[in-house]
């Protein structure tokens, strides 16, 4: 039989969901079959990858066998990151505090939309802990490796996602995106990956990270795929009131638009010193093809972009400060063995639960939230963070949507805890504001360029499109593509 993943990146992108959709409805193919030709490739290839932490495929086969073809993920394995809870499942967030024994009691709203397209769930997969992070180096499970350079990162903290689309073992997937991390792992691993506008997708069955920041979004070999999956999960769920009671248009039927006619923006900001001269180059061509299709690109400036950082590493560290105060080893995972009293149960169970990049996050944001300094940091960057929000309103006002590089250079060399925080926060530089705005972001491969001795990495650029304007963004996602 055809394998219906891309044996390698000679043929890639892997088979998509409309021609795995197809061969179904011929009798051709079965999502049986499909299933068992990616357990075979993830114990191939995955052993050097490292993108899955488990998965079930006897589960997976019960649930195949029952798929409804005529749905529109009817048979479609769907790759989990493991922070969207998923009933019965795993759900580790990475993270040694919740790896031992924390079983999902519960489907997220994702997983509940998806089940109701036909999807199934197959495979938890590997992400920075609590997805702090931009490498997947922060997991405390395992390491999870580049398939272009497996010497290198996948990129974080969705890089199980991304490595596994890139890598054929999975066909699409879910990550989560709270300032890069659909974004930038897809960009390093040469696949798509989009962030929602902040409210299209429920996040009811995420486990929180930086709450007013946090969207779950689809990964994928295509803009396609990507579309499809959008389309399964978007929507209002009265269980998470920040998601929005807005109709959610047919993303497929404006996907071939073409962008004849569009403005294009280019921030001035985003395209200063710092870029990879192969990243400059790449993002540059992938504009010029826009501008071929008939684009009219315009320069713009978004003033306040030299801020997104520093803001963003306020604000992300305080609400997970909150957020993460719930794992105290009596509701959720590890527990530290024979406390002498309360205080010293909560204190040795996240002592020895939570990883170093995480306990760095709540030490920060807890000095942030302060008496005495709360006005000076984070009431201070809640104020940056509007003014930041409306560099994007005054822009979107004149064009239809904005390119920029995702990250300033392709995929560094695994260099685990010699890496510094601080430059691994700087390289956030392009896709922190998005998120700090609430706007809609997609990274799509531009291309392969060699960088610090790799002959061939992949490059993603970033459109970034206003509040709500997914149909937009993968339009153009689609002509670049
Ligand atoms: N790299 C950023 C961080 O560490 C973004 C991570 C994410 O989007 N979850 O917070």
């Amino acid at each position: 039989m055809h394998d219906p993943i891309h044996p390698d990146f000679s043929t890639y992108p892997a088979m998509t969901i409309s021609e795995l959709r197809q061969r179904f409805s011929e009798g051709t193919l079965t999502p049986a079959a499909v299933l068992q030709q990616l357990a075979g490739r993830i114990s191939e290839r995955d052993t050097r990858t490292g993108a899955y932490l488990s998965y079930q495929l006897d589960t997976a086969l019960a649930e195949a066998e029952r798929a409804d073809l005529s749905l529109p993920l009817g048979g479609i394995p769907i790759a989990i990151k493991d922070n969207i809870n998923t009933f019965g499942l795993p759900c580790s967030c990475g993270s040694k505090i919740l790896a031992g024994n924390y079983r999902a009691p519960y489907d997220a709203t994702v997983i509940r939309k998806l089940r109701a397209a036909g999807a199934i769930p197959f495979g938890r997969m590997n992400m920075d802990e609590f997805a702090m992070g931009s490498s997947t180096e922060n997991s405390a499970l395992q390491t999870t490796r580049n398939p272009h350079d497996p010497e290198r990162i996948a990129g974080g903290s969705s890089g199980g996602s991304c490595a596994a689309v890139a890598d054929g073992t999975a066909v699409v997937a879910l990550g989560s995106d709270t300032g890069g991390s659909i974004r930038q792992p897809a960009s390093h691993c040469g696949v798509t990956g989009l962030k929602p506008s902040y409210g299209r997708v429920s996040r009811f069955g995420l486990v929180a990270y930086a709450s007013s920041l946090d969207q779950i979004g689809p990964v994928g070999t295509c803009v396609e795929d990507v579309a499809r999956v959008l389309q399964a999960i978007a929507g209002h769920d009265p269980n998470d009131s920040t998601s929005l009671n807005a109709p959610v248009p047919d993303y497929l039927t404006t996907v071939n638009d073409g962008v004849k006619g569009l403005r294009l923006g280019l921030p001035k900001e985003y395209f200063g010193d710092g870029i990879d001269p192969g990243v400059r180059r790449l993002v540059e061509a992938a504009v010029a093809k826009l501008a071929a299709q008939g684009a009219e690109i315009v320069e713009i400036s978004l003033p306040h972009t030299e801020f997104a950082v520093a803001t963003y590493y306020v604000l992300a560290p305080a609400e997970a400060s909150s957020n993460l105060s719930r794992f105290d080893g009596i509701r959720y995972g590890h527990r530290a063995a024979a406390p002498a009293d309360i205080p010293d149960l909560y204190q040795r169970s996240r002592e020895e639960g939570f990883g170093p990049e995480v306990k760095r996050r709540i030490i920060l944001g807890t000095y942030v939230l302060s008496s005495g300094y709360y006005e000076a940091y984070y009431g201070r960057a809640q104020k940056v963070r509007t003014l930041i929000r409306r560099d994007f309103e005054q822009a979107f006002a004149g064009v239809d949507a904005i390119l920029s590089p995702v990250a300033p250079t392709p995929a560094r060399k695994l260099g685990g805890s010699s890496v510094d925080p601080l430059q691994e926060y700087l390289s956030d530089i392009f896709t922190l504001a998005p998120n700090l705005a609430g706007c809609c972001a997609i990274s799509v491969p531009c291309g392969t360029t060699a960088f610090d001795g790799a002959a061939a990495l992949p490059v993603g650029l970033q459109i970034i499109g206003p509040h709500l304007g997914e149909a937009m963004l993968l339009r153009v996602a689609k002509a670049a593509e």
